[in-house]
């Protein structure tokens, strides 16, 4: 079995089962039971943590001129100021994490679909932001994967998330060295599962790991770091999976006969049409690697780019499609 680095993963703790919501109760999840094996968990419930009693009152996002407060939904109690200095306080002695896991609409951990109010009054009208603590989340880790549970049902999104943190994390291992080889290993056996995500910036990072202008090691790795965060910001589209599979479809075709060539690209048309997923035309392309001893091949991290424990194709009812 292949040595994983371990993911350095925030997760809201009532995610981890731990019963810490306003009803006293967790929010168990079985995408992170599945994880837990694999990541280093770093916890915290940001409402215990402002000294809120489990169970509470809830609490509601409300915009007002001044902006969004957040304030207790039974007597206006105003707790903006107490969690936004938590926040900041607890983020800034956090340290490196390759990602965020975060319970989804809840107003202090919630991305994007929480409730904010125009009033604290039952039945007002709302539109949708970021929780407080979510907030200060995404302005102190710009770059760094942040999802929340629901998001991560759908397996593109999944699968985007654990590309990310697996590679983030690894990477976080090569720097800790200060060798440029190690920096050209990883780079190298990385090459094919970032031309999938972005072969303009891919181009770049090779600029920079080729060091022409012979920076020094930590200032290579900070410009190597800042770009990797840019390759891998956006889901793959599907046309580049298929570009990126083609090219490695390319290392392999001379060995092949005309039989297994024909069957190969008629599995990476059946993934470009939607009817299987991209793991389908990658094993087929890792069996004929182990094969043909293509050791290039055999390096590449697109071949499993996370524990193959963790593949699930299970999706909230989208399927396998782009
Ligand atoms: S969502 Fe965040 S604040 Fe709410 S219980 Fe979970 S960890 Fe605590």
């Amino acid at each position: 079995m292949k040595d994983w680095h371990k993911p350095k993963l925030f997760i809201s703790r009532c995610l981890l089962n731990i019963p810490c919501r306003y009803n006293g109760i967790g929010a168990p999840d079985k995408i992170i039971d599945k994880l837990e094996p694999y990541i280093e968990i770093v916890e915290t419930c940001p409402e215990q943590a402002i000294g809120l009693p489990t169970p509470r009152e809830t609490l509601r996002l409300v915009k007002i001129e001044e902006g969004i407060r957040l304030l207790k939904s039974n007597n206006d109690e105003d707790l903006t100021e107490s969690m936004s200095n938590f926040s900041k306080d607890y983020l800034c002695n956090l340290g490196e994490v390759d990602g965020f896991l975060l319970k989804g609409k809840s107003p202090s951990c919630g991305l994007k679909e929480v409730r904010v109010y125009t009033s604290i009054k039952k039945g007002s009208i709302s539109t949708k932001g970021n929780g407080l603590f979510a907030s200060e989340v995404i302005k102190l880790y710009n770059g760094i994967p942040i999802e929340d549970e629901g998001r991560l049902k759908n397996f593109n999104i999944r699968e985007h998330f654990f590309n990310r943190i697996f590679t983030l994390s690894h990477f976080r291992y090569v720097k800790s060295l200060r060798n440029i080889t190690y920096l050209i290993r990883f780079h190298s056996n990385n090459k094919l599962l970032f031309m999938a995500y972005n072969q303009k910036e891919l181009k770049k990072l090779g600029n920079i790991v080729a060091n022409h202008d012979k920076k020094e090691i930590n200032e290579l790795l900070k410009d190597y770091e800042m770009q990797l965060l840019k390759v891998l910001s956006k889901t793959p589209r599907y046309t580049s999976n298929i570009n990126m599979l083609m090219h490695a479809f390319g290392y392999l075709s001379k060995g092949l006969s005309k039989e297994e060539k024909a069957f190969i690209l008629e599995l990476i048309e059946k993934y470009r049409i939607g009817k299987v997923p991209l793991s389908v035309p990658t094993n087929v392309i890792k069996a004929q690697a182990i094969r043909f001893k293509e050791n290039y091949l055999l390096s590449q991290s697109f071949l499993e780019p996370y524990p193959e424990e963790l593949m699930d194709i299970s999706d909230s009812g989208k399927g396998v499609s782009h």
